[in-house]
């Protein structure tokens, strides 16, 4: 069987850094990846953003670009393995861990969680019959499709802002629909929104219900839209929040808050269990950017090898 001194579970851009600081520290790290929702296994949300413009170093990339960066960075240690493979079940066994995937059983001395979130999807009647026939999650993804249509956006936070600008790109008309007083989102993205012509923002309004043919057609509203409750829509992309994939951690017995966030040490980044770390957007962390998450991610590769080191782990 396989043994690591570290398994990392999750191959977005902090479990792809972790792995990268954790070999320079000599930990033998295996990093799991799989897509959970994004087209790629490998290097995560990021990949669904087109522009990153605050990620130091960097002074304009797309997440693709910064991602693949990040994955040449952590590939060109020896020490590190990367797996496609998803993880399904983690076993504390004495002092050692079995990490169990769809392909095969590894054993590891300490665990980094790095999972990250998957998006929550709407809910509303048409929302799962029109799902990839015009109701989207991953706007860089899709947005080309829908160059000179009509589209919309269903969320008020930084991430349905820059879905806005992206679908703008292509789209003739771009809405966001936001249920609050005004939408919540990083101030320079705020200020793009208001000097893009194609994009409207309707407030204090939800979606009732989805409606069209073959592909979406249309929405109905909760309240009168210039004088209609119909707004007719090619796509609608909605940016409602995330889902963290922290339940292989909670199965671990690994403390988590009431929206499923990994609790951790925010000086060290251990969890509740010992051996155990988190980082990044799955963790209790509040301000979820790349950078903070990558910063969380290091933190975790030094506590795993002061732990490794310390305890003389033997698996
Ligand atoms: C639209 C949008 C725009 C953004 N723009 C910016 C920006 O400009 N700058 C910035 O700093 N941040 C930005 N962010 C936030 C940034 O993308 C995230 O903070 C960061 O990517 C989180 O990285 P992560 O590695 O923690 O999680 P993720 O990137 O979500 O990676 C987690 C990975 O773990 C995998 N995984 C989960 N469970 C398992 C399992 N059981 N087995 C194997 N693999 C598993 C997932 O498939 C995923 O690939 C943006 C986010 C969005 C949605």
């Amino acid at each position: 069987m396989e043994k690591y001194d570290l398994a990392i579970i999750g191959a977005g851009g902090v479990g792809l850094a972790s792995a990268m600081y954790a070999a320079r520290l000599n930990l033998k790290v295996v990093v799991f990846g799989h897509s959970s929702g994004t087209e790629l296994p490998l290097g995560g949300t990021i990949t669904t953003t087109l522009v990153v413009e605050n990620y130091p170093g960097f002074k304009k990339t797309s997440g693709l670009f910064l991602s693949k960066q990040l994955l040449d960075h952590a590939r060109s240690y020896d020490l590190v393995t990367i797996k496609e493979e998803k993880v399904e079940d983690i076993k504390k066994n004495k002092s050692c861990f079995m990490v169990k995937t769809g392909k095969g059983e590894y054993q590891a001395k300490s665990v980094l969680f790095a999972t990250g979130t998957k998006w929550k999807k709407l809910d509303v009647p048409g929302s799962k019959e029109y799902e990839n026939k015009g109701v989207g999650y991953c706007a860089l993804c899709d947005a080309p499709l829908y160059k000179d249509k009509v589209v919309a956006i269903i969320g008020g936070s930084d991430t349905a802002t820059s879905y806005a600008l992206i679908l703008a790109e292509h789209a003739k008309k771009v809405y966001i629909i936001y249920r609050g007083e005004s939408i919540r989102a990083e101030p320079s993205n705020i200020n793009k929104i208001k000097l893009n012509k194609k994009i409207e923002i309707i407030n204090n309004t939800n979606i009732k219900e989805i409606k069209g043919d073959r592909f979406v057609k249309s929405v109905l509203l909760d309240k009168p839209y210039k004088n209609s409750n119909e707004l007719s829509l090619d796509g609608i992309f909605a940016a409602i929040g995330h889902i963290y994939l922290s339940e292989l951690a909670k199965n671990l017995g690994v403390e988590t808050n009431a929206s499923g966030e990994i609790i951790i040490d925010h000086k060290t980044s251990k969890t509740s269990v010992e051996g155990v770390f988190a980082a990044g957007d799955v963790t209790d962390k509040p301000f979820k950017q790349l950078i903070t998450g990558v910063g969380d991610g290091v933190t975790a590769a030094y506590s795993a090898y002061e732990y490794v080191s310390d305890k003389k782990v033997e698996c």
